[in-house]
């Protein structure tokens, strides 16, 4: 089975949905779905989906500049600008933008997006190295199954519990790998007048990865058991109110967005989505390493 095959059906798996399309990115069979037109809206507070209807892009605002985290696709990044506009923001009061991993799927707009805004990018020191290079590195569990992607130039590197502000804006990075080396998961408050709410943006836990590759037993990433099962607990014990993932489907943004509308003015809100959303990806390791045996 070709990589971005096997990764599309675990993705698929992880979502819930199995839908697979003609692809842009060569090589990226669920591209153009995931790439598919998505009108933005507000989550929470200062929070607004801005991304396309697969890939998880999500704006911060203040009067002091705003915060984009993850690019989507390199062909995302026009329908981000657009939907950052169509909400009454400009792309050029992005002061920072944040990455959850090196993956051409959540980093492969940043380039495009960082030349229109001028904003400094963070990512962990690991991503750091996909995103200047457009390419992820041999102890990353997808290296040589990915496309490569437009790489970015100034950085400012994210370790786990940095905190990076803009104005009133303040977020915490979390070390999140074991889907890479170097995930990232970020958390900061959103207020819709006195009511604050933990926020947290996951990064992707499913355990894909290139044919040959183990989790199990890899010389390349040796530490990549450990890592999930870190990422697991941290996941698990952040404050989190509402849940937006690197993949908006796996933690429901659909169904939450459906309910919304339709009159669930606390639809986003669920303190038990990041529990959740771990033990899904706990269930897809526990496979992963029952096919490894
Ligand atoms: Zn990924």
């Amino acid at each position: 089975m070709p990589p971005t095959l096997t990764r599309a059906l675990a993705l698929a798996l992880l979502a819930g949905h199995a839908s697979m399309a003609y692809a842009q990115v060569p090589g990226c069979d669920v591209c153009a779905t995931w790439n598919a037109d998505q009108a933005p809206f507000r989550i929470f507070g200062n929070t607004y989906y801005v991304g396309v209807k697969g890939l998880s892009s999500v704006l911060l605002t203040s009067p002091q500049g705003h915060v984009l985290i993850d690019g989507g696709l390199p062909e995302s990044a026009p329908k981000i600008i657009a939907n950052i506009g169509a909400l009454g923001f400009r792309i050029e009061d992005v002061k920072l933008i944040l990455n959850s991993h090196g993956h051409i799927d959540h980093a492969g707009g940043l380039a495009e997006l960082q030349r229109r805004s001028d904003a400094m990018v963070a990512a962990s020191p690991s991503a750091a190295l996909d995103l200047a290079s457009g390419e992820v590195g041999p102890d990353d569990p997808q290296y040589h199954a990915l496309p490569k992607y437009p790489p970015i130039k100034a950085m400012r590197l994210a370790r786990d519990g940095g905190q990076f502000k803009v104005g009133p804006i303040e977020l915490t990075a979390h070390a999140t790998p074991g889907h890479t080396p170097g995930g990232l998961s970020w958390t900061w408050q959103s207020c819709d007048g006195p009511r604050c709410l933990n926020m947290v943006y996951a990064d992707s836990l499913n355990a894909v990865s290139r044919p040959g590759f183990k989790f199990s037993a890899s010389s390349e990433y040796p530490n990549a058991l450990d890592d999930f099962r870190h990422s697991f607990e941290t996941l698990e014990k952040l404050p989190c109110d509402v849940l937006i993932s690197a993949h908006p489907e796996a933690s429901q943004l659909w169904e939450r967005l459906e309910a919304s509308a339709t009159g669930d003015s606390a639809a986003f809100v669920d303190p038990q989505a990041c529990r959740a959303y771990v033990a899904a990806a706990r269930t897809l390791l526990d496979a992963r390493l029952e096919q490894e045996r």
